[in-house]
């Protein structure tokens, strides 16, 4: 089969991949009706985390073509979209809702989903079906469902967005741009994003938002202060994972307020002392995502929401690498490829 690995900084090659086959009687073998660049495979395409000749991708929609003996829920036909990290769905921290952390967690990162066909571990834990094979205009949410989506809402699960709530999102990439439709849907009254980008503003404001700030750092949390009489929004989603993008988010949000933090931390470290005297929450990380799947499959399935808008360029899984370079010049927000 074909599939994309990276082989050095801005090096990545679709090439040819040993098909994946049943290992565990609990896998199935999916065929990719489409998969996606994430903003988080920008980092290891940066070199900013380490390379190693690996394959790429861990967001998947697709048919299942095979599954182990121990299968029980997920059938061969069946339309599917998982997580980007297996999960069993029953031990402990997955019945509390945090799937990502599974005792059996598989990144699916290290299977690599930009890709004709993936290994699904797990597959009962990790895969949801569609009730019948969706319609070809629905498969962009879908395929937002599995990461961005999911992620999106869980930061703002994490903030507590709500009725009769501020929240203002730091970062406008498809994670961010999803946190504003999930705060929307969630049912805040005031939904502040920052943002740069005309193209970008436009679909958070289709999404949801209220207003839109274009300064950053302390300079945007000042402008948000304005808005929100000084005090700073009661939920902020931080959706970028720097040391400038969570110190805007913590700053941002008001004493007793939810941070919801979902960007990939690099080199973030908190300063103690002003932490303490923020008298903020602060909860996040690997997005459980699995925990929200059915009841966001079943709003796109409805045609209630179109995540699926985040996707503004779509590719050949043959040209993959133009995807990564669109993405990473911020001339696309995100990129679906197609096996
Ligand atoms: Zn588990």
């Amino acid at each position: 089969m074909r599939g994309a690995v990276l082989y050095a900084p801005g090096d990545v090659r679709v090439e040819e991949r040993a098909d994946p086959e049943i290992i565990e009687p609990t896998d199935a073998v999916i065929r990719l009706t489409a998969t996606c660049v994430c903003g988080s495979d920008l980092w290891p395409w940066r070199g900013v985390d380490e390379v190693r000749d690996q394959p790429m991708g861990h967001e998947y929609v697709g048919v299942v073509e095979q599954v182990g003996d121990e299968v029980k829920n997920i059938k061969v036909g069946d339309f599917v979209v998982g997580s980007f990290f297996a999960s069993d769905n029953t031990c402990e921290i997955c019945q509390a809702g945090y799937q990502s952390r599974c005792v059996h967690a598989e990144l699916m990162n290290n299977i690599g989903t930009q890709a004709q066909r993936a290994r699904v571990p797990l597959a009962d834990g990790t895969l949801v079906a569609t009730p019948g094979m969706p319609e070809p205009d629905l498969i962009p949410s879908f395929l937002a469902a599995s990461d961005v989506l999911g992620t999106g809402w869980f930061a703002a699960v994490a903030a507590e967005a709500g009725p009769g709530k501020t929240v203002a999102v730091v970062g406008d990439g498809a994670v961010g741009l999803l946190g504003v439709l999930a705060a929307k849907q969630l049912g805040a009254e005031r939904i502040v994003v920052f943002s740069r980008h005309r193209d970008r503003q436009e679909l958070a404001v289709e999404f949801g938002a209220t207003d839109i700030i274009t300064e950053r750092g302390d300079e945007g949390v000042a402008k948000l202060k304005e808005l929100t009489g000084g005090l700073g929004a009661h939920s902020v989603i931080e959706a970028v994972g720097t040391q400038e993008s969570m110190m805007q988010a913590i700053r941002s949000t008001r004493p007793g307020g939810h941070v919801g933090y979902v960007g990939v931390s690099h080199g973030v470290e908190l300063p103690g002392e002003e932490l303490f005297f923020s008298g903020v929450h602060l909860h996040g990380g690997p997005a459980p995502v699995r925990r929200f799947l059915p009841e966001l499959m079943r709003l796109i399935w409805d045609r209630k929401i179109n995540p699926g808008k985040v996707f503004d360029l779509e590719l050949p899984l043959e040209e993959a690498a133009e995807g990564y370079r669109a993405m990473d010049e911020r001339r696309a927000i995100k990129v679906l490829l197609r096996p």
